[in-house]
């Protein structure tokens, strides 16, 4: 059983067709999406077609549950507030059906899956050892999934000894006998400062992981948001990998 993890495409449609490509090249037996779809960029309805199209399971992340009304826009800060605002204007009802149907929490084939982490699902970052801790000991599978940080990461505990670290392309992890706990990185706005979109592997017999990273057209998702009228700070972010 090998799966093709996404998580935070952000509306970044060009940088998604790129990692299906890459993704379809694989020809993994699932796609799953650990959420946050939209928000930030240019292209909603078609990010969220194509994930509704492809993916296996499709978890909810915060920018989710704020364009389609679960959460109030006022809990979200500056660019992150207009984005979700112009997304809610543009959205498809197909896309806001999706979006509808997901949730911040699951798990498919002993795996279990957050959008931020296991006390939290919908806020907390797991970017630190405690807070990774947190979630490889509230989470009842060994194997955790998480997203929304936008940073690639690998972090294992074995016994009381905790080892992680990023996890940039072309990383290789064994996650056999440990409890680990991986972030694919970002699709469509990655911030471990590597442009590239990052998507992962995962091999669930072999129990092994791989985090890859895919170069698509930046500069034409950069145009998108500024035609938009998105804030110009997300388009510049894209180029730096911030
Ligand atoms: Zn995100």
């Amino acid at each position: 059983m090998r799966v093709a993890v996404v998580s935070d495409i952000h509306s970044n449609l060009h940088a998604l067709e790129a990692v299906l490509a890459a993704i379809d090249a694989e020809a993994p037996d699932e796609l799953w999406c650990l959420g946050d779809l939209v928000g930030y960029g240019p292209r909603p309805n078609e990010c969220c077609a194509a994930v509704a199209e492809r993916a296996d399971v499709c978890l909810a992340g915060n920018h989710d549950l704020a364009v389609r009304g679960t959460i109030d826009l006022e809990e979200f800060g500056g660019e992150a507030a207009v984005a979700a605002s112009w997304t809610r204007d543009v959205l498809s009802s197909e896309a806001q059906e999706l979006l509808d149907r997901l949730e911040p929490t699951g798990a498919a084939h002993g795996v279990a899956l957050y959008h931020g982490s296991a006390r939290d699902p919908i806020w907390e970052y797991v970017l630190t050892d405690a807070s990774a801790v947190a979630t490889l000991e509230l989470a009842d599978s060994p194997l955790v999934l998480v997203g929304h940080s936008h940073v690639a990461l690998q972090i294992a505990l074995s016994g009381d000894e905790l080892e992680g670290a990023l996890a940039p392309a072309g990383t290789e992890v064994d996650v056999d006998g440990v409890r680990a706990l991986l972030n694919p990185g970002s699709v469509g706005q990655p911030r471990d400062e590597d442009p590239r979109a990052a998507y992962l592997l995962l091999d669930l017999d072999a129990r092994r992981a791989s985090f890859r990273r895919v170069e698509y057209d930046v500069a034409r998702t950069q145009r998108e948001i500024r035609d938009a009228g998105l804030p110009e700070l997300l388009a510049a972010r894209l180029e730096l990998g911030l």
